[in-house]
């Protein structure tokens, strides 16, 4: 996040104007996303799936797929790889069809595992010698991993179904190919969106329980595999729009999985340049802007306080007390690093566990941190509670948590630079792509604000704390009020 005079330059003529959203559904600009239909949204569903917190990886007793792979050395690794091939083929062999006007899916020519830290094999015209990657071939049509360096690292930091995810994305790119949108005029962004929305599409398949050798719960085992998407994200200075390794933000990522969850193949399809511009986060000069750092202490919470009061100022609601001590409130236990107590309407913070989710991510001494976004993002979780109490909302239960993500993400998509939605850009504050991401990581893991009640109580599917957080970001304050309703 930037807030001082670094980015000043930018902000030259950007005056303070006021958000003209008010709680209305009828403000919000038409952004190309999921269509939901109004109050649709279930804090007890992940894509009308049940939220369920079942077991999640291989299924034990399934028997090996018989399915032949290129230099295999036999190992467990390529067993797992062959079997998530196998069940990712099962799948396309029905929703090719049914996506691409009834033409029959052919299985991939060539499945070739590799040891990156072995000597080289000639593949897809390079050297696979110290090339720790997982990729599909057009040129040979094949699909080859790293069983060496890649996917034990996959498997050991997210566990065996990060191995699906990858595989799956690359499944994606050979399903391109066979439909005939993987040309060389497509922007590297659009496809590869479309490769993860396809990923969302088989991932339902296997949330069903269609699939031969994999599960997977839609609570801890989704937000699992949606935080292998965030993890493989593009590492700062490959990202853009026309980039040849563009492969999107962890927000952009996602977004794109739960497109393909929740609305199956086709909504990948209808992908185009123009959409995925339109959506993108990485859209216009947004790519360019680095992000620096806000630190966590009383002069930035007072910069957040401004940004918050600006962006609520049009709901009327009156602003909370912001303090940085704790103060009393009968009755309740307070949360942290934020508390919001309803009956003075004051938000308490706790500085130095801020400062933990503002830290850099975890070692093995210490605990995560995500960034300043995400730290921020929980004062703006407990101000949003207070926004909600004024409009006569309920500030318990899953649909409040939702609410006060979604609310929290219109908050962050009103400090763009240039707002998805051509919100008028308000105050000082302004957010870059990789703040955005703190936010969904900080979503995606067991702890934090940003989608918790007033007593800080949270839904258990990623899945629905980050959607939540989109509708915000992407379609404003009237979303929200229509997405969550009771
Ligand atoms: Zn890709």
């Amino acid at each position: 996040m930037t807030a001082g005079t670094r980015h000043l330059k930018r902000f030259v003529g950007a005056t303070i104007a006021m958000v003209t959203c008010l709680v209305a559904a009828g403000c919000t600009q038409p952004i190309s996303g999921t269509p939901t239909t109004a109050g649709s949204v279930s804090p007890a569903s992940v894509a009308g799936l049940p939220a369920t917190h079942g077991p999640s990886g291989p299924r034990p007793g399934a028997d090996d797929a018989n399915i032949p792979v290129e230099n295999s050395a036999g190992g467990r690794t390529d067993r797992l790889a062959a079997n998530a091939i196998a069940d990712i083929q099962a799948y396309w062999k029905d929703a090719f069809p049914d996506a691409f006007g009834g033409r029959a899916f052919t299985p991939v020519e060539r499945l070739v595992s590799y040891d990156s830290t072995g000597p080289g094999i000639d593949l897809c015209r390079q050297s696979t010698a110290g090339l720790p990657n997982a990729f599909y071939c057009p040129i040979d049509d094949a699909i080859a991993w790293d069983r060496g360096r890649m996917l034990p690292r996959l498997e050991n930091s997210f566990g065996p179904m990060a191995v699906v995810t990858v595989l799956a994305h690359e499944m994606g790119h050979a399903v391109q190919q066979r439909a005939g949108v993987l040309d060389s005029s497509t922007p590297a962004l659009v496809l590869e969106q479309q490769a993860d929305c396809f990923t969302g599409a088989f991932f339902r398949h296997v949330a069903e329980g269609a699939a031969s050798h994999f599960r997977v719960s839609t609570g801890e085992g989704l937000n699992n595999v949606m935080g292998v998407l965030n993890y493989i994200r593009d590492a700062p200075g490959e990202t853009g729009f026309a980039g040849p390794r563009a492969h999107g933000s962890a927000f952009d990522r996602i977004s794109a999985f739960q497109h393909g969850f929740g609305d199956g193949p086709k909504r990948c399809v209808e992908m185009s340049a123009d959409s995925v511009k339109q959506r993108t986060t990485q859209f216009k000069s947004w790519k360019d802007l680095q992000e620096t750092d806000l630190p966590v202490d009383r002069g930035s919470v007072d910069v957040i306080e401004k940004s918050l009061r600006q962006v609520f100022d049009d709901t009327g609601a009156a602003p909370p007390r912001i303090i940085t001590r704790k103060s009393p409130c009968p009755g309740r236990e307070p949360t942290s690093p934020a508390f919001y107590c309803p009956e003075t309407n004051t938000v308490s913070l706790d500085i130095p566990g801020l400062r933990d989710i503002a830290g850099p991510p975890a070692t093995d001494e210490r605990k995560s941190g995500y960034g300043d976004f995400a730290a921020y993002a929980q004062v703006a979780s407990r101000y949003a509670l207070s926004v909600q109490k004024a409009a006569g909302l309920s500030l318990n239960g899953a649909t409040a948590g939702l609410r006060t993500a979604c609310f929290t993400g219109f908050w962050g998509g009103s400090l763009l630079e240039d707002p998805i939605g051509r919100r008028n850009p308000v105050g000082r504050v302004r957010i870059a792509p990789g703040d955005v991401d703190e936010g969904v990581a900080a979503l995606l893991s067991e702890d934090g604000l940003i989608a918790a009640d007033l007593d800080g109580d949270r839904v258990v599917a990623g899945f629905a704390r980050v959607e939540a957080f989109r509708i915000g970001f992407q379609r404003g304050l009237g979303a929200c009020i229509a997405e969550y309703r009771r």
